[in-house]
């Protein structure tokens, strides 16, 4: 059995209580490898080492920092595979999609914020002959970063990049349930000598370690994504120490499709909106709403390419889905189909668990979902499933499709397929969503700010945000 170790202080480190968690693969089931179930002894050992390193960190020259960012992006990159293949392992998500999307964008996380932080400034502004103002950002000292199972490496780097580019030292935590590749990462920082403490993982259980993480005193500022529950109790806990919060939460995203849409366009990615990653990406669409005089077509040809997708194990190229995060969750995906067919709704396609042979026989596999006939403020259409299955609903005009998709409480991302320019920016404009995409999907710039609206989320992340929440502005007055 492999054992993972916390990265404390430039160290490979055993919990303190010598504890461990299992670590399963959710595409065969099986235990195989022990988490450290971390608690208080290892946050006060990180956040030490994390204090010790924060002079030497935020007062390097910023090429040197910057090499040291690209030096992880580089070696992310070289240790592709093997990453890849422990993402898929630990997520029981495609391994196409881990070599394609999660490791590439981790080393794009690092190359980018590597490279951006040569690039900040100060304002300056002159007060009628008196004086000169300028601003300086400084890191704020040791801050937390704290991450999901879904994305594992592409967000807990999402983070941790920026928080580090901006000068601060990191104690951070992946998800319990996906901790192969944060623990590799920890090797990374080994390999290249990144000075010890500057970053610091510490494994474990949310109500255990994370919590105290959030709560140790010295840790100045928290980025967290992860559930709205686990968000607003998070909220609470650093309103009270007035500790700065950046908050990426659940969603239920809107996906409206027009009748003037480019309809293949349109079916083809909302397939992949919908279930990518087996639905468990926080910006999937979950509910389409299509404009009523193409709603028959569209479904038709949307319900036949989702019960053509392959569900299978996560190693064999050709299959689209593959397993969920855990049984617990499966369990949770599924109560919803039944939840769906007492608020009268009909299963167009899948609602059923699927039995993959060979290797996975014991896997949470479930067939992509697509129900109909469900009101808008029926539980299926409000709560968030995060797993494989959608929605779909006519609509009349463009107002009954605004007012639908804004009618929840999350609001993170949205979708609009329409071919009318004058109609999508309008329709864009009047969305309560942090993100919307016309004619596209998951199109992403590192640079744009990223975050939600309502319950989604508070702050945003993304290009010189992220770096400036990392930051506190200072204004400093010089009298003429
Ligand atoms: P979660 O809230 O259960 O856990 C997220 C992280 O928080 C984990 O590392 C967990 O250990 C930790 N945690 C749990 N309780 C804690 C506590 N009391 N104190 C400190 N840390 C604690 O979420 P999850 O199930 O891992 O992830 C799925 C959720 O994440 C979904 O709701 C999804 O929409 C959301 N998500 C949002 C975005 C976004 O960018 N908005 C991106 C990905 C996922």
């Amino acid at each position: 059995m492999h054992y993972l170790n916390n990265y404390i202080g430039g160290r490979q480190c055993t919990p303190m209580q010598d504890e461990y968690l299992d670590d399963f693969n959710p595409a065969t089931g099986e235990t195989y490898a022990q988490v450290p179930d971390s608690e208080e002894s290892d946050v006060e050992l990180a956040v030490e080492a994390a204090q010790r390193a924060f002079p030497g960190w935020s007062r390097m020259p910023k090429k040197k920092r910057a090499d040291y960012l690209l030096a992880i992006a580089k070696r992310i990159e070289e240790r592709l595979e093997e990453l890849a293949l422990a993402e898929s392992s630990d997520t029981g998500k495609p391994l196409g999609l881990t070599r394609r999307v999660d490791i590439p964008r981790a080393a794009a996380n690092f190359h980018f914020f590597g490279t951006a932080l040569m690039h900040t400034s100060g304002k300056a502004y002159e007060t009628d002959g008196q004086a000169i103002n300028y601003t300086l950002r400084q890191p704020l000292g040791v801050v937390a970063c704290i991450s999901p199972w879904n994305l594992p490496l592409y967000l807990f780097s999402w983070k941790v990049a920026p928080a580090l580019a901006a000068g601060n030292t990191v104690v951070a935590k992946p998800s319990e349930l996906t901790p192969m590749t944060a623990a590799l990462l920890g090797e990374i920082c080994q390999e290249v000598k990144l000075p010890p403490g500057v970053l610091n993982i510490v494994h474990g259980t949310g109500p255990k370690v994370g919590q105290k993480i959030i709560e140790h005193p010295d840790i100045k500022a928290i980025s967290f994504t992860g559930g709205t529950q686990t968000g607003l109790h998070i909220a609470q806990l650093a309103a009270k120490e007035l500790k700065k919060v950046s908050l990426e939460l659940g969603g239920k995203n809107p996906n409206i499709i027009f009748a003037d849409a480019p309809l293949e366009k349109a079916i083809e990615t909302s397939v992949r909106g919908s279930f990518t990653n087996q639905g468990q990406v926080c910006l999937c669409g979950s509910r389409l709403l299509i404009e009523r005089s193409i709603y028959e077509e569209f479904k038709e040809k949307f319900v036949d390419a989702v019960s053509k997708l392959r569900v299978g194990d996560p190693l064999d190229t050709t299959a689209d889905l593959s397993a969920l995060i855990s049984k617990n969750h499966l369990d949770k995906v599924l109560s919803y189909i039944e939840v769906a067919k007492k608020e009268g709704g009909t299963i167009l396609t899948g609602g059923n668990v699927v039995q993959v042979r060979g290797r996975c026989e014991d896997g949470y596999f479930m067939a992509p979902t697509v129900i109909e006939g469900l009101s808008q403020n029926c539980r299926v259409n409000q709560e968030e499933i995060f797993g494989p299955v959608v929605t779909l609903a006519p609509f009349d005009t463009e107002e009954e499709a605004i007012g639908y998709a804004n009618a929840t409480k999350y609001g993170l991302a949205s979708t609009i397929w329409t071919n009318d320019t004058s109609r999508a920016h309008r329709v864009a404009h009047a969305l309560d969503t942090g993100i919307v995409w016309i004619n596209c999907w998951m199109l992403r710039d590192l640079r744009t700010p990223f975050g939600g609206m309502k319950q989604s989320g508070v702050g945003r992340e993304g290009g010189f945000e992220a770096m400036n929440f990392f930051t506190e502005e200072k204004n400093i007055c010089v009298s003429l």
